[in-house]
């Protein structure tokens, strides 16, 4: 099995197509795992909400989604995330809402956790440390796990008990030998390492690989996009920077 593996999509159709268009081309996508936040920041949460649910895939609730799916308040987002959340809930359908308000908070599938945040905060922990990997480590019943939220690609190994962290670049392999890792294949909607590249994984389940890859795709048309729906200019803009 052929898994795309995405976070943080945050209504980025561009880089979602890019993503998904550079996945196909080394062979079919039999399933998309998508770690949260399809909504909020960009300007197409619909059509991206949709263009993933054209593949099979298994979703987990990020804390954009759940905010505009109104079941959380906006009151914990910066203002800046907060205008994107308040302009995202006008431009969704009654079933695009019903699909985001239907998300799990965490999924477990082969040998993989599937979750936003981390195992001991779903929604909001950052997991970038290796003090927060070892608490996820302690909650984790499978070897491997996935996360999103932080935007960073970053991954940590438990070693025998030692936490290795490791910031995996454009085709770095882990191999899915046994040796337990997070890891946050970074954001496919706005990336925040300093690299405006789209991030995504392929997990080959057959081979037991999973593969860490960038992929550029058309910054200026989701900025026009954004510009058009008069979202907040600081959000436009870091997506040249990448951070
Ligand atoms: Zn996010």
């Amino acid at each position: 099995m052929r898994i795309l593996v995405i976070a943080d999509i945050h209504a980025n159709l561009a880089a979602l197509k890019a993503v998904i268009a550079e996945a196909e081309r080394g062979g079919a996508i039999d399933r998309i795992w998508c770690l949260g936040d399809v909504v909020g920041y960009g300007a197409e949460p619909g059509e991206c909400i949709d263009l993933l649910n054209s593949y099979p895939n298994d979703t987990i609730a990020g804390n954009h989604d759940l905010a505009a799916a109104g079941i959380i308040g906006i009151e914990d987002f910066n203002p800046l995330a907060a205008a994107a959340i308040t302009w995202t809930k006008t431009q969704l359908s009654p079933e695009q809402e019903e699909w985001l308000r239907g998300l799990p908070q965490t999924h477990v599938e082969h040998d993989f956790t599937l979750v936003h945040g981390s195992l001991r905060d779903p929604v909001w922990d950052y997991l970038l440390s290796p003090s927060l990997a070892e608490v996820n480590f302690r909650r984790q019943n499978t070897p491997y796990c996935l996360v999103g939220h932080s935007h960073m690609p970053i991954a940590f190994k438990d070693i025998d008990g030692r936490i290795e962290s490791e910031v995996p670049a454009d085709g770095t392999v882990f191999d899915l030998d046994g040796v337990s890792f997070v890891a946050n294949a970074g954001g496919l909607g706005q990336p925040r390492d300093g690299d405006k590249r789209s991030c995504f994984a392929i997990l080959d389940t057959d081979a037991g690989r999973l593969e860490f890859r960038r992929v550029e795709y058309d910054v200026e048309l989701t900025q026009a996009k954004m510009r058009e729906a008069h979202l907040p200019p600081h959000l436009i803009e870091r997506l040249s920077r990448g951070r």
